[in-house]
């Protein structure tokens, strides 16, 4: 059985659930859990700066894919938001990564035999 320790939010002594053990570091009330939670969450985010603008950002980039004429695939580049990818990134860069994509997209088009 695990022994008593303190809970990391309220500090009141609590004996941990067998099948978490030492990992847990709450008693276990609702509040001393969401603290927790929260906490860890800060963490974390201190830790990815990134992470939140890369999803924002690829969230705002990326269109629907929109439906292709009857019969054909969509077009991939469609999807992307260039107006948007112009402004962040400027046009130069922005005007390689398009044209590098359809590049790329030819030569796995044509690499698939017909
Ligand atoms: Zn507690």
């Amino acid at each position: 059985m695990a022994r008593r320790k303190p809970c990391a939010v309220c500090g009141k002594w609590f004996r941990p659930d067998p099948r978490v053990g030492e990992r847990q570091r709450t008693c276990g009330r609702p509040e001393c859990r969401r603290a927790w939670h929260l906490r860890s969450c800060r963490k974390w985010h201190q830790a990815n700066p990134d992470y939140d603008r890369h999803t924002r950002l690829q969230r705002r980039l990326v269109k629907e894919e929109p439906a292709g004429p009857r019969g054909r695939p969509p077009d991939p580049f469609a999807s992307i938001d260039w107006d948007f990818a112009r402004k962040r990134m400027g046009l130069e860069t922005s005007v390689l990564v398009e044209e590098t994509g359809k590049v790329l997209f030819r030569a796995a088009r044509d690499a698939i035999p017909a």
